[in-house]
């Protein structure tokens, strides 16, 4: 849900969400701004009839609202509260490590650290095939602990954040990101597929991102993972 989301929800106006008949589950990581700032500005919300399943960490849907609910407080945003939005919200806390079903995928959480608070990765199934969300990952110095190869395992697809270059990782532990060595690690451990590179330290050049992924290319192709840097509308079949 962060800014992206905007042209994700002007896209889907075309279809359903535009005639109040969609319907869709969005799952969230955690509740910083970069993940949540788009939901004021996603037009399915102020079309009635379009149901949200909304589902997060917080330990109760109630913190989970108060949460959702801050960011519309009338100092942040003239839309007040998140009552003034048509469509309906159902807002769900998750249980770390109890699958659960959505939109027929079945989805399992894993809690880890993200410098003081912590995020969500998402393994979500259907059919076997397997996609892997891990972002916003402050791995100990040691690297991805057993747990979390564990819960990568065999992915088809692994998004993972690759935030930052060793060397400003280093500098900026305390904000709890990967760094691309965390990253080429936890792909190479899980024997994934693919890994998809994403969410860049906000000061990268485009040719930044473009050495950090030549890096991961050249490490990971000797064992057979491609890697893939992600790019605004493209979608991946898995
Ligand atoms: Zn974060």
């Amino acid at each position: 849900m962060g800014t992206g989301l905007m042209h994700l929800g002007n896209a889907l106006m075309a279809g359903a969400f535009g005639k109040g008949a969609g319907t869709a589950t969005i799952l969230l990581s955690h509740a910083h701004w970069d993940h949540i700032q788009g939901l004021g500005f996603f037009a399915p919300v102020f079309v009635a009839g379009n149901q949200f399943t909304v589902w997060g960490p917080g330990g109760s849907p109630q913190v989970l609202e108060d949460i959702l609910e801050g960011q519309m407080d009338p100092n942040f945003s003239p839309l007040q509260t998140l009552k003034n939005f048509s469509a309906k919200f159902d807002v769900r806390a998750i249980a770390c490590g109890e699958p659960f079903q959505a939109d027929g995928l079945t989805v399992t959480a894993r809690e880890h650290p993200h410098g003081a608070t912590t995020a969500l990765a998402f393994r979500i199934e259907e059919a076997g095939r397997v996609f892997v969300y891990a972002s916003d990952v402050g791995y100990p110095e040691s690297g991805p602990p057993a747990a979390a190869i564990a819960h990568y395992a065999g992915a088809d697809v692994l998004l993972h954040d690759t935030t930052y270059r060793p060397e400003d990782q280093l500098k900026r532990r305390n904000r709890g990101f990967s760094s691309y060595e965390d990253a080429i690690a936890a792909a190479a451990a899980a024997k994934v597929g693919r890994l998809v590179t994403f969410h860049y330290d906000q000061d990268y050049s485009d040719d930044d991102v473009d050495a950090i992924v030549a890096i991961c290319t050249t490490r990971l192709e000797p064992h057979g993972i491609g890697v893939v840097p992600a790019r605004e509308g493209d979608e991946l079949e898995i």
